[in-house]
């Protein structure tokens, strides 16, 4: 299967309740060889508008930290642990994660990057493949929301950097 056929069974899937109110699903988007993957939550209602992942207030945040540390988004592949919007951005239900994951893991094994990186609490759910490295950090949004968390989040992404020059 390629990732537009992923993209297709997602566009398409009924698995869980969240399409319903839906405009768009949102698979994730980058490279189909990339280094580099981004997991986050659900995505948001701007997410939702587009089609896209991490276009919203989080996204600018997330591209900023992304540039300060050399690494160029077009290069990544980014995603969501579930791929459709949750009512008022809530987190999603652990049956709603339970049907989606299998979407992402698939994503994970036909891009096989070197790194995956989980952001915030819910996505570091996310299964473990073999041959790939997992990074957990916060989410981008609480990153930009707390002086802690934002701490944590610019320090993973400086280590991220590290690894990535170390495997390149
Ligand atoms: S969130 Fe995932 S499992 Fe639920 S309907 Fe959307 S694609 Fe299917």
């Amino acid at each position: 299967m390629s990732l537009k056929d992923l993209n297709t069974k997602i566009a398409q899937c009924r698995k869980c309740k969240l399409w319903k109110d839906t405009n768009n699903a949102v698979p994730g988007e980058g490279p189909a060889n990339a280094k580099l993957m981004l997991v986050g939550q659900n995505p948001g209602a701007e997410e939702d508008k587009t089609g896209k992942p991490f276009v919203g207030r989080a996204g600018k945040f997330l591209n900023k930290v992304l540039s300060e540390n050399g690494i160029d988004r077009n290069e990544v592949f980014v995603s969501n642990i579930v791929k459709h919007v949750t009512p008022q951005n809530r987190p999603p239900f652990p049956d709603e994660v339970e049907a989606c994951v299998p979407y992402l893991a698939a994503q994970m094994e036909l891009v096989k990057p070197r790194i995956v990186v989980l952001m915030g609490k819910v996505a570091w759910q996310a299964p473990r493949l073999e041959g790939i490295e997992y990074i957990e950090t916060v989410h981008p949004s609480a990153a930009m929301r707390f002086t802690k968390m934002r701490n944590r989040f610019m320090e993973d992404f400086a280590a991220l950097k590290k690894r990535l020059n170390v495997s390149s």
